[in-house]
């Protein structure tokens, strides 16, 4: 199967809107696009509610709702979308994702009859803030980046890096929900326990080597019942769709408690998410072949067919900015740090829902997965201060002359996104963004 049977009119690169914001050349968010976030009006006292991005504006859905201008699935699936958390929306599953999604594209198409009704029914994104776009009720975080897992290996396990069970199990654990939250939810560093290498005893106090993490978040949108494991033909039916996530990691504390059961502290303490969810079906032209290295264990059977084979991966560019205090003070822009893409995950989505249910483990609407760092093959494309510094031994130096090994005070990192491929429209993901607060 090849991925030009997922596309439809909805991903037509020609289509243009008539919000004329959506036809910039680079803009996040045309009309091929139409991700999913909940909303409102900056500081106003309204109520959350769903709204799909086009251009600069968004389009509030639960005002679309309202004008009953829809009928049928179409309208069921936009009563779904006026709430404030859009879990009911992604367990209604493909169907009613799709056709809410033509329905849209239809309706803010050039030259459709509708303008004059929906035109009232945007926002414009500068004026508004954002909500997490559903209630997560687990988080699950998968470590699908093997040349991630290879060089962080090294810091840790300097003579074992890849442990024997990397290339045969998508690895995960199961992570913290409460403490995620939407891009702009600044935080305070951690404090902890923390053990220097050559201390006898561990001491305590704020984190010195705090770092970020560049991954995808996954939302499940229908679940599965529990004992009913996903087969991997249909896990991409289960995937909603894909955002931004900074997986913010205290890289001492995390050093000293890891062993023997993993994370806890060191990731529990904040991790952010963009605001708007790009949907798999968005995603649909920039998914692509993926390739184990014949060298490596095949994946198992219930790992393996045909279709992930055909298009498992995806096509995203990932990149990390910074902007530390300093240079916010003296107005300039935020630099890159890294840029790597997650085509190079060596497990894919599906992947990682089959394995995540294959012991009959039950996902829910809105559950997330980060996908684990994403590092690409080149030292350059690192996805977190810990590679890049090489473990606090080199430290980065910025083009105003300050240098970083890892983050400080008054850092913000910046993550964004985006899909671009010949004969489709590029999609963006917006940005995740945060700035980190002193301890207190
Ligand atoms: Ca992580």
């Amino acid at each position: 199967m090849s991925n030009t049977s997922l596309l439809n009119e909805t991903h037509n690169p020609a289509l243009r809107s008539w919000v004329e914001s959506a036809n910039v050349e680079n803009c996040d968010f045309p009309i091929q696009n139409l991700p999913f976030a909940s909303f409102k009006t900056k500081a106003s006292d309204e109520e959350f509610r769903g709204g799909v991005a086009i251009g600069n504006q968004v389009l509030d859905l639960q005002a679309v709702f309202a004008l009953n201008v829809f009928e049928g699935d179409v309208q069921v699936a936009l009563e779904a979308c006026s709430k404030a958390q859009l879990n009911d929306f992604m367990s209604m599953g493909k169907h009613f994702w799709s056709a809410l999604r033509q329905a849209l594209s239809q309706a803010l198409t050039q030259g459709s009859a509708l303008e004059v009704k929906l035109i009232d029914c945007l926002v414009a994104q500068d004026s508004v803030e954002y909500a997490l776009p559903c209630h997560i009720g687990d988080y699950t975080d998968f470590y699908t980046s093997i040349h991630h897992a290879t060089s962080v290996g090294k810091k840790f396990r300097p003579d074992n890096p890849l442990l024997p069970n990397y290339k045969w199990v998508p690895i995960g654990y199961h992570g913290r929900s409460s403490s995620i939250e939407v891009s702009g939810s600044d935080f305070k560093r951690p404090k902890g326990q923390t053990k220097a290498p050559t201390a006898t005893e561990p001491s305590f106090g704020p984190c010195k080597r705090l770092d970020y993490e560049l991954e995808v978040g996954v939302f499940i949108g229908n679940g599965n019942d529990l004992g009913e494991p996903i087969n991997i033909e249909h896990a991409d039916d289960h995937v909603f769709g894909i955002c931004l996530f900074n997986d913010w990691s205290a890289r001492d504390i995390q050093g000293w408690e890891y062993q023997p059961l993993g994370p806890f502290l060191s990731k529990s303490f904040a991790s952010t998410i963009s605001p708007w969810i790009v949907t798999s079906e968005a995603l649909a032209p920039y998914k692509t072949a993926w390739t184990r290295d014949l060298a490596d264990p095949q994946p198992m059977p219930y790992l393996e067919s045909q279709q992930n084979r055909a298009q498992g991966s995806l096509d995203l560019n990932l990149q990390v900015l910074i902007a530390t205090e300093a240079m916010r003070k003296a107005e300039q822009a935020a630099v890159q740090l890294s840029q790597s893409n997650f085509k190079d995950s060596y497990w894919t989505v599906a992947q990682m829902v089959t394995h995540h249910t294959v012991n009959g483990c039950n996902l829910r609407a809105g559950d997330m997965f980060g996908s684990g760092t994403q590092s690409g093959p080149n030292p350059e494309e690192a996805g977190s201060m810990l590679e890049l510094s090489n473990a606090g031994s080199e430290p980065i130096s910025l083009p105003n002359g300050e240098t970083r090994t890892f983050l400080e005070d008054g850092d913000c990192v910046i993550m964004t996104g985006w899909c671009k491929k010949d004969g489709a429209a590029r999609i963006g993901f917006g940005e995740v963004t945060a700035t980190i607060l002193p301890a207190s």
